[in-house]
């Protein structure tokens, strides 16, 4: 089988190529280092093996020449690996290495290229590499061979930047693993004659929420901190302050989902897109229904039997839908959900609600329910209307544990009720890893009172500071935080991960 030498781009994980994207989602094995990055990584399988060949602490690194022979072994198996590598994978990264190792040993092996952080970490900075007028050529050079003293002229094989001619290029140039040496390689382009005053600029974690960026000049730059992986711009075009990543109303904040993971990547791909951190700590999951779901099947064989099927959460709607044969089974019943996103899930099977409250709480849904209040989306259908008869037959599919107040206020109505068990909440445990991001952070998002509680029990409210803001995505969530003594600051308007959103982005403009 074949071997993929993928280049997974600087970090933003949109800059993976579509090649790339389709060769990970079926790969067998993945082999990644350091820089690889966590949203990449899972669009591998969960069943694809994953295997880090970066330094880990407390282990000697791996050779190039054993990543050489394991990629070799798991070609040979049959396998179809894929060999991710930060930005393009023959841009110092020794894929070309790689490659020739394949070909000698017979294994098949395709290069996918990715985007070089020498040109995508400058672009998020708002820096050209050329630019007419000022740049009309760019060279980019690793900074890792250990420069000689000015005009040394001992030989030296590692001696193999020739730092003056670059200094008389006269355009960009663009320098890989140059922290660590920088001093020295400052000190050669000058001596080589190139002005003390031309820009300089450093992008570190280019593309990531993380990224910084330093300016300065050629005479200048070592005086600022720089931290690794940077790409180091000399030039004219580093002067360039074309600022439009960092400048993203979320940028650089991290933000913890604790949503279910089945559940959280709407959220975290919108987090991502405003700049933020998305940090998956997911502290609930949703199972099977404690009975195996034996009553949600016995409920869905008569569903014709209902006026209303009542669908207060996506999880429902989805089990619920799990549960029966196609859209038929609805029969004459109307169809109420709580929110949009019970609305998406429905929609699926193409079953329009009926009734989608304006306020997406039971509270609203109730009386949406009794007095046929219904949203503007949803108002060219009948609505739920003041005659319905005393006798109206509801069901309503929802978790194990869920407030009462829905079927409580129907049956006051004179409604007839029956609720079912559609799945379970259960909390998930906390790794030490998760802890420490939790501790990290800057926001903590709750979606349902559930993850609100998982967070009480698994201790983690001690580890927040003040610093720390809670945000929830609606009053429900947002009680409960506070029952827990948290202190709630940002709640979202609209009960939406979209909601959610939008007010993490009015609470950051307005700290800021
Ligand atoms: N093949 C990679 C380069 C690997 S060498 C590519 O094409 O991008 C590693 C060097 O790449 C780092 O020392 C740093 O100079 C640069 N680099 C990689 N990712 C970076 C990032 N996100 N931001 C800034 N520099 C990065």
């Amino acid at each position: 089988m074949t071997v993929y030498l993928l280049g997974a781009g600087p970090g933003d994980p949109g800059l993976l190529t579509l090649r790339g994207a389709e060769v990970l989602a079926d790969a067998e094995v993945v082999v990644y280092d350091r820089l690889s990055v966590g949203a990449v990584l899972d669009m591998a399988p969960a069943t694809a093996e994953r295997i880090n060949v970066g330094k880990l602490p407390g282990q000697p690194r791996m050779s190039q020449e054993e990543i050489n022979q394991l990629l070799v072994a798991y070609g040979r198996a049959g396998n179809k690996v894929v060999r991710l590598k930060g930005g393009d994978p023959l841009v110092f990264a020794r894929g070309g290495e790689e490659a020739k190792a394949l070909a000698v040993a017979g294994v098949d092996f395709e290069i996918i290229p990715g985007i070089t952080s020498a040109f995508a970490a400058p672009a998020y900075a708002g820096i050209p590499v050329t630019l007419r007028h000022s740049s009309t050529s760019v060279t980019v050079i690793t900074g890792h061979e250990a420069p000689l003293a000015p005009f040394s002229k001992s030989p030296s094989s590692n001696n193999t930047v020739n730092w003056e001619a670059a200094a008389q290029l006269g355009g960009t140039l663009v320098i890989l693993m140059g922290v660590a040496r920088w001093e020295a390689i400052a000190e050669r382009l000058l001596v080589a004659g190139m002005s003390p005053h031309t820009p300089a600029a450093a992008v570190c974690w280019g593309t990531r929420p993380t990224q910084h960026t330093t300016r300065a000049t050629l005479a200048t730059l070592s005086e600022h901190h720089m931290e690794a992986p940077a790409v180091i711009v000399v030039g004219e075009v580093a002067a360039q302050e074309l600022e439009w990543f960092a400048t993203r109303p979320l940028f650089g904040k991290r933000v913890v989902v604790t949503r279910p993971v089945a559940q959280s990547a709407q959220l975290c791909d919108m987090l991502t897109k405003a700049g933020a951190e998305a940090v998956r700590v997911p502290l609930i999951e949703i199972a099977e229904a404690s009975d195996g779901g034996a009553s949600l099947k016995a409920a869905a064989k008569h569903l014709d039997n209902y006026d209303w099927i009542i669908l207060t959460s996506a999880n429902g709607a989805r089990a619920l839908l799990a549960t029966t044969h196609d859209a038929r089974d609805f029969g004459k019943a109307k169809v109420a959900a709580i929110g949009p996103a019970t609305a998406e899930v429905l929609k699926v099977a193409n079953i329009r609600p009926d009734l989608v409250p304006k306020e997406y709480v039971a509270e609203a849904l109730l009386e949406a329910l009794l007095t046929g209040a219904v949203s503007e989306s949803t108002s060219e259908s009948e609505s739920a209307s003041e005659s319905e008869s005393q006798n109206t037959k509801a069901l309503i599919a929802r978790a194990a544990i869920a407030r009462d107040v829905l079927p409580e206020g129907l049956r006051t109505a004179g409604w007839e009720v029956d609720v079912v068990e559609a799945y379970r909440i259960k909390g998930v445990e906390v790794s030490d890893a998760a802890r420490a991001e939790v501790a990290n952070s800057d926001v903590i998002t709750f979606a349902s009172p559930s993850a609100v509680e998982q967070f009480v029990k698994a201790g983690l409210v001690a580890l927040i500071g003040d610093a720390v803001g809670v945000a929830c995505i609606g009053p429900i969530t947002a009680a409960a935080a506070r029952e827990h003594g948290l202190n709630v600051a940002i709640e979202a308007p609209e009960h939406t991960a979209k909601g959610l959103l939008e007010a993490l982005e009015d609470y950051f403009s307005s700290s800021s």
